[in-house]
């Protein structure tokens, strides 16, 4: 069985194509002098993590940061994600702690234009950052709230966000990875994606972007082979056979019981009994007439759920 590639938290915003590269042994491009002042600004980032966390400590925030992490040579909370085709594995600057808290404390300093955007922005000006944060979240047993501590390197000015949900979306991450997994696996290049991180790619001379409209390209739908998907996927047919036979059957054998005009009768030592009931419904757009809005949102409620959908891929393109 092939093994699986890991990705480290801090990277699954980067473009696909540059995360298979470096997977597939491709190397970067020289960093170019002009450029170098962003790497040495990376490094500086230890410094001004423990400087926050000060701040935070001043501030009344109780959180954990764990220690030295022997198995990846480095500082933080160990978070480890094992998904089918890969292992997603993350550090976290610390855990928060206290009534009501334990999801992940995450800090960044940032320079003046990052701090201009961040604040006009949000996570949403830093996929990677909203990513790197969506995936700490999904690592956590019960979050419940978290902490995203950003300072301005030039101010000193600190942002403080307390998250009460992830900023992003896990399965959107986990469907990029699972492609470029499964490209990686294939010894393929993945397709790349557009983004402000174009201009300093060290990857640029292998790129090749993805132009097309995602969700009708069906290229990028990685393939899994293993037993137990394989499994599932004809338990998944069996059901839907035995579902549509079980639907027939009963419409059927309804009619034929309804034609003998009785209301009460055994046949088979079936006991039948067949009576008129009266089944209420409040159509929603008959009671938004009559109701307002505000108080049909008190009444409101939502359930998440993760719907599952299998179609014939022959069907599907017309070659059946
Ligand atoms: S230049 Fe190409 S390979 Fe590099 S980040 Fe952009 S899309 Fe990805
Ligand atoms: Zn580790």
């Amino acid at each position: 069985m092939a093994t699986k590639v890991t990705f480290s938290a801090s990277r699954v915003g980067s473009c696909t194509r540059v995360l298979s590269a470096g997977l597939l042994g491709y190397a970067p491009t020289p960093t170019p002098p002009e450029q170098l002042r962003y790497i040495q600004a990376a490094k500086d980032s230890s410094r001004w993590e423990s400087l926050v966390k000060e701040d935070l400590r001043d501030l009344g925030y109780k959180f954990d940061i764990g220690g030295y992490c022997p198995a990846c040579g480095r500082d933080g909370i160990h978070v480890q994600l094992e998904y089918p085709l890969f292992t997603l594995i993350g550090h976290l600057d610390g855990q928060m702690t206290g009534e009501g808290w334990g999801g992940p404390l995450e800090i960044k300093a940032l320079n003046s234009n990052g701090w201009s955007k961040y604040l006009s922005k949000g996570l949403d000006g830093f996929p990677e950052y909203r990513d790197q944060y969506t995936a700490y979240w999904a690592a956590r047993k019960d979050p419940r709230k978290g902490l995203y501590a950003v300072k301005s390197k030039n101010t000193s000015e600190l942002d403080i966000k307390e998250m009460t949900a992830p900023p992003g979306n896990i399965d959107a991450i986990i469907e990029r990875l699972t492609y470029t997994a499964a490209m990686v696996r294939a010894g393929k290049l993945a397709l790349g994606e557009e983004s402000d991180k174009c201009w300093f790619c060290r990857f640029k001379y292998l790129c090749a972007k993805d132009d097309s409209n995602t969700t009708a390209d069906t290229s990028r739908v990685p393939k899994l082979d293993s037993t137990e998907m394989v499994k599932a996927a004809s338990m998944w047919r069996e059901a839907a056979n035995l579902e549509s036979r079980a639907e027939r059957l009963h419409n059927e054998a309804r009619d034929t019981f309804l034609s003998a005009g009785l209301s009460r009768f055994e046949v088979d030592s079936l006991d039948i009994s067949i009576e008129t009931r009266t089944r209420i419904s409040y159509p929603i757009e008959e009671l938004r007439k009559w109701v307002p809005e505000d108080a049909l949102g008190k009444a409101k409620r939502v359930r998440e759920y993760r719907e599952v959908r299998a179609i014939e891929r022959k069907a599907q393109n017309g070659n059946s």
